[in-house]
This record gives structure tokens, C-alpha cells and sequence, in this order.
């Protein structure tokens, strides 16, 4: 098991925009949001703490949906996902509690939209951990002749929530503080889980570091997809932030 914290993470306006409903950080409405999205950006970056675990596992498919992951624990999935896959990258990752308990702070005294865009701040700021994650995924697994898969995270369409309990047993969550409630549901909530197939030759091959709703095995039914706001977003180069 592997432990790994980024400290450069950009959180960028336009995505928190986005990810508060707003078209656009140049239209005429979100100008509006501009003073709230600046402070409450730079409160946030002084807020998280973005914290990681990993680990490399072995995976085969082992029926009709369903694979095994490390050898002994059968998991519901997408199981066209994970042919041509003998490993996969589990990972929990989080920002941490400070960040939500400041938003939890404003809303209590009813300072609402501070509360509201610090809240999208923190969700960009996870966005943007995953990509980093991701990056550093492909390029291990590149460097070593093979192929990565799609991003999956259990409770989306392709593997169900109950296999965070299997990401928990084999992931020790506690090293970065984030804690598996019996509704499945992880403290700090702004934290995920990821797994992403490894393999020679992957039926479903996702060989890009970037993170693009194009390439999302979410698409269809994500309420934020930038699809929808009508921007897809930019391809990030080596060396510049990525978003997700
Ligand atoms: S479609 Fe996928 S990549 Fe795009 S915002 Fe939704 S979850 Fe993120």
C-alpha cells in the first residue's frame, strides 16, 4: 500500500462555477459570484488537504458480472470493463474535514452562498486530486508496457457501492483518516474511491492522464457534464493543472 499528498492543486474558477450551476465564469450572471468564488477559493486552497492510498491488486473476471479482486473477494461489475485486466489500481483518496466543517460553519450562521461556493470549491478540489491521481496511474503503468482502463468508482454504473467495503478491507482508510460508515457512505464526505483496470490488452483501453466527459464512462448520467454546459473542456498538457 502506497500513501501519497499533493500539495498543488489549482482549483480552478471556471470549474467551480460549473459545479455551483452556473453557465460559464464569463457570463453575465456568474460575474455576479465573481468576489464570492475568489474569497472562497483562497479559503479553500488553506482548507485541504489532500491525502491518498493505493495499491495494485490482482482481478479476473470470474462470472457473468461479477470479478475477483486480490485473489479472494468477489465484486458486482461491468465485467467488459476489466477483460484483458490482471491487475487494477484500487485508491481512496479525500481532502480532508476542514474544508467541509468551515462550509458546515457557514451555513449554520446562515451565510449561505459562502457556504454554498466553498462547498463546489471543495468538490473541484477532489475533481482535481483525481486527475492527479490518474496521471501519476498512466504513467506507472505506461512505464511499465500497459495498459490503464476507465476510472471506475464504486457507486456509479459499473461496479455498485457495496464494493467500497471490499476497497476498505483492502485499503487501510484510517492511515489517511477517512472512515467507512455502515451506510457506506465515507467521512470526510468529500473523498472517493477509484479503480481502474491494468492489463496487456484491455478490451476497454483509456490510455489518456486527462479526465474529459467525452472519455467519461458517467456521461449519460451526470448532472454536471460539461456536455451539457456546452464546453467541452481543454486537454491538459504535461505540467499544467488538469481538472476533472
Ligand atoms: S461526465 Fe464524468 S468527467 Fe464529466 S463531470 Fe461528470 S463525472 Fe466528471
Amino acid at each position: 500500500m502506497q500513501r501519497i499528498e499533493w500539495k498543488n492543486l489549482n482549483i480552478d474558477p471556471s470549474e467551480v462555477y460549473r459545479r455551483i450551476g452556473m453557465p460559464d465564469a464569463d457570463s453575465k450572471r456568474s460575474q455576479n459570484f465573481k468576489p464570492y468564488v475568489e474569497q472562497m477559493r483562497l479559503k479553500a486552497l488553506g482548507l485541504i488537504e489532500v491525502r491518498c492510498i493505493y495499491d495494485y491488486v490482482p482481478v479476473k473476471v470470474s462470472g457473468s458480472e461479477e470479478i475477483l479482486l486480490a485473489n479472494q473477494y468477489p465484486v458486482k461489475a461491468a465485467t467488459s470493463f476489466f477483460e484483458g485486466a490482471a491487475e487494477v489500481l484500487i485508491a481512496i483518496q479525500t481532502i480532508g474535514f476542514r474544508l467541509e466543517e468551515e462550509s458546515a460553519r457557514l451555513f449554520e450562521v446562515n451565510e449561505m452562498l459562502d457556504g454554498m461556493v466553498l462547498d463546489g470549491c471543495g468538490t473541484v478540489a477532489l475533481d482535481e486530486a483525481l486527475e492527479l491521481l490518474r496521471g501519476m496511474v498512466v504513467k506507472d503503468v505506461s512505464a511499465r508496457g500497459l495498459q490503464t482502463g476507465h476510472n471506475l468508482c464504486p457507486g456509479g454504473y459499473q461496479i455498485p457501492l457495496e464494493a467500497q467495503k471490499t476497497i476498505f478491507a483492502l485499503l487501510d482508510g484510517g492511515e489517511i483518516g477517512v472512515t467507512l460508515g455502515e451506510s457506506l457512505v465515507m467521512s470526510p464526505v468529500k473523498s472517493h474511491t477509484l479503480v481502474i483496470p491494468v492489463g496487456q490488452k484491455l478490451s476497454k483501453p483509456n490510455l489518456s492522464c486527462a479526465i474529459t466527459c467525452e472519455m467519461c464512462v458517467d456521461q449519460q448520467n451526470c448532472s454536471h457534464s460539461r456536455l451539457k454546459f456546452g464546453k467541452p473542456k481543454p486537454l491538459a498538457t504535461d505540467g499544467e493543472k488538469r481538472n476533472t
